[in-house]
């Protein structure tokens, strides 16, 4: 499986354009991994994973086509992570190869099908609506696909997903926007894997927020703790590989600071362009 992170921040972006605070402007004139879009991951060159604003320029900042895609997941109705104007991008007069664009399966949680239904970028021509439902798997374009239910607060009534994603054999938990998972929703993951996953991307969205104070994303501390658990539940083992993903500015360092500090947990930090196969 290759995946590849086409944007690695939270809503706002990193540097905000409108922020100048500490990490933001430490960011300004350093390294161009710390500059971040909104978090996107495509797999194959046929999966994408989330539908933001900043689309356009992940596919710009990694030199890639997304015309092969067969699947978007979508997590949930934020607008970091679901963009309605982007689905316009595929359509006649904007696309000159609209005749051979592959349909795409969009699978999501009945709250963001139906506002792209109701959409006017909707084209029910290049597009599928499959409703996902938690714990329930499902196979669509080769790629069989497990929701599991976020601790994430979205729209009134709709149940915020992550998904983990097998194909051939080898697995990605995508795990933003997600706050810490109880006990319960660990052992159900546990029982629908036959082994511990390959990799996770998990949100670290809160960093060095030390005050538990908005349950929803996880802060560094959080995520140590919420890998230790995944450990015991077997979702996670020595051979995973753990990613640190989905970077807000108000509490996350410049990327160099975010490597050295997950480094000494064995966990790696995602940027925009990160390449991994597995
Ligand atoms: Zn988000
Ligand atoms: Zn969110």
């Amino acid at each position: 499986m290759q995946i590849l992170f086409l944007g690695t921040a939270a809503y706002e972006g990193f540097p905000n354009p409108f922020c100048e605070g500490d990490n933001c402007s430490a960011v300004r004139g350093g390294r161009c991994e710390s500059f971040r879009l909104t978090s996107a991951v495509l797999l194959n060159n046929d999966l994408l994973i989330d539908f933001g604003p900043n689309i356009m320029a992940g596919t710009q900042k990694s030199n890639v086509s997304l015309f092969n895609v067969a699947t978007l997941l979508v997590t949930h109705s934020h607008s970091d992570h679901l963009y309605l104007p982007n689905f316009g991008f595929r359509k006649i007069p904007y696309n000159r190869s609209y005749e051979r664009l592959p349909v795409m399966t969009v699978l999501s949680n009945s709250t963001v099908l139906g506002r792209i239904a109701e959409a006017t970028y909707y084209d029910p021509e290049k597009t599928v609506l499959l409703e996902a439902s938690p714990f329930e798997k499902m196979k669509v374009n080769g790629y069989t696909v497990t929701p599991i239910p976020a601790v994430h607060k979205a729209a009134e009534g709709e149940t915020p997903l992550i998904y983990i994603i097998e194909r051939d054999g080898t697995s990605l938990f995508y795990a933003t926007d997600t706050g810490p998972l109880d006990d319960e929703c660990m052992e159900r993951i546990s029982k629908t894997l036959t082994k511990p996953v390959d990799m996770i991307a998990l949100d670290a969205t809160m960093g060095l927020l030390e005050s538990n104070i908005f349950p929803y994303h996880h802060s560094f501390y959080q995520l140590i703790d919420t890998v230790r658990a995944m450990m015991e539940f077997n979702i996670l083992n020595d051979g995973s590989r753990i990613y640190a993903h989905h970077f807000s500015h108000a509490a996350n360092p410049p990327h160099e600071e975010l490597e050295k500090l997950y480094a000494s947990h064995g966990i790696s930090v995602t940027f925009d362009g990160l390449r991994v196969e597995l």
